[in-house]
């Protein structure tokens, strides 16, 4: 009885259109800003703290692009084929000696352009005999050499502070000569998981139970942040475990998440724990699946209560908790990239909130899966996105609808 008028004050609120939710939630957000050195081979997903910035022109100086001969322009013959005799061979990582005039280097891919050359003519299309190294008539100034510079600039800026690094920002790093970053102390996540029928796997499975697949779907979308989880188990399906596990969480984490007890049920707890410890600032989202999101703080510490289903868990991490923990983190929002492709699927009946489908995108159309069902979450492992359907319309096959490739909401 207790339980249930617990949870009575919760239940009138309106729900709330999944973008506004978003906005509040992100202008809640208190971003940490701790700095911490580090080596560029453990860069992968950190945040930038400071911008680097390039030691040296990339490439350092004119090199060739093809296996070839280097040679001055001024030293051909204008529209008729030269002859001119080699005077050096440069390798790649060789330290060119000057070309003498009314010569040729031998030169390959990568090898630094000497002076005295400016133009590099590949190898398919030069023969060599007794009478000299044998150069076409048709050649343009420059051709074939890559220039100093052309990549990177020396003291150019190579990414923002707040960038989330990938592996192609790494290697931009690394090729202006730069091993040591600024990056932000990655987060700590508590994760916990609510549910009196939760066996962790490797566990028997007795009656009445079921594995756990929060847990360590969590951990997985956390590390791909490139932040730390602080991993707290399972909460029984009362309110002073909950409220103790959450007050725990609260000391020992930047921000907490937790999966399950946030419906209206007698057995769910987070809310009514939160709004003791603190306060409830959201929740009920007008979104499906992932209704009864809820937020708030845990004493000075954030706390996303995602729902339970393992895909609505799934779905309101990606559209809420990853924002949230980017911008705590440090790092820059990124446009999430939706694409308009046509619609393999017809909706006939209006769904009043926000609707995300898990589906599969092949050859410009996109089709959900029969079963949406926020209980399943096989469907979410082998959907390649998930289609936006906005609040009460419908949608006839061959119309243009949005579509989220998953790894625009994951790492
Ligand atoms: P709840 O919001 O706690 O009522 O949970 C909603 C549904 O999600 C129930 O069917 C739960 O058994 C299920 N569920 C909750 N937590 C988990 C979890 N960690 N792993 C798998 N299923 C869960
Ligand atoms: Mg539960």
């Amino acid at each position: 009885m207790a339980d249930a008028i617990e949870n009575i004050k919760f239940k009138v609120q309106p729900l709330i259109p999944v973008s506004e939710a978003l906005q509040q939630l992100l202008e809640d957000v208190k971003t940490t800003r701790q700095v911490e050195l580090i080596n560029l081979d453990c860069a992968l997903h950190r945040i930038l703290a400071d911008q680097p910035i390039s030691l040296v022109d990339v490439p350092p100086q004119d090199n060739s692009s093809m296996d070839g001969y280097a040679l001055a322009f001024a030293d051909l013959n204008v529209g008729a084929e030269t002859i001119l005799e080699q005077s050096i061979r440069i390798a790649a990582g060789d330290a060119p000696q000057t070309l003498k005039a009314g010569t040729v280097a031998r030169i390959f891919t990568g090898a630094e352009l000497p002076k005295g050359a400016d133009t590099i003519i590949m190898q398919e299309q030069v023969s060599v005999d007794q009478a000299g190294v044998r150069l076409p008539a048709k050649v343009k100034l420059r051709q074939n050499v890559r220039p100093k510079g052309q990549d990177i600039r020396r003291g150019e800026l190579l990414h923002p502070v707040g960038r989330k690094l990938q592996p192609a920002d790494i290697g931009v790093l690394a090729s202006a000569g730069i091993n040591q970053l600024s990056v932000y102390k990655p987060l700590k996540v508590a994760i916990l998981s609510t549910g009196d029928e939760l066996v962790e796997p490797g566990e028997p499975l007795a009656d009445g139970k079921i594995y756990n697949s929060n847990r360590a779907m969590l951990n997985a979308l956390i590390q791909q942040l490139g932040m730390q989880v602080v991993d707290l188990g399972k909460v029984s399906d009362t309110l002073e475990a909950t409220t103790a596990a959450l007050a725990k969480a609260a000391q020992c984490a930047d921000l907490i998440i937790s999966t399950g007890g946030v419906s209206v049920g007698e057995e769910d707890h987070i809310k009514a724990a939160v709004d003791s410890l603190g306060q409830l600032n959201m929740w009920r989202i007008k979104l499906k699946p992932g209704k009864p999101l809820a937020y708030g703080w845990v004493d000075n510490t954030p706390i996303f209560g995602l729902p339970g289903n393992p895909a609505s868990a799934l779905i309101t991490f990606c559209l809420f908790a990853r924002p949230y923990l980017m911008k705590l983190q440090g790092g820059n929002l990124e446009k999430t990239l939706s694409f308009k492709v046509l619609a393999d699927f017809d909706i006939v009946k209006k769904c009043t909130r926000e609707e995300y489908l898990r589906g599969v995108y092949e050859d410009g159309q996109v089709r959900p899966f029969t079963n949406q069902s926020s209980g399943m979450l096989s469907t979410a492992s082998k959907a390649n996105g998930l289609i936006m359907i906005p609040a009460d319309s419908l949608v006839a096959k061959g119309q243009r609808v949005d579509f989220i490739p998953f790894s625009q909401l994951l790492g």
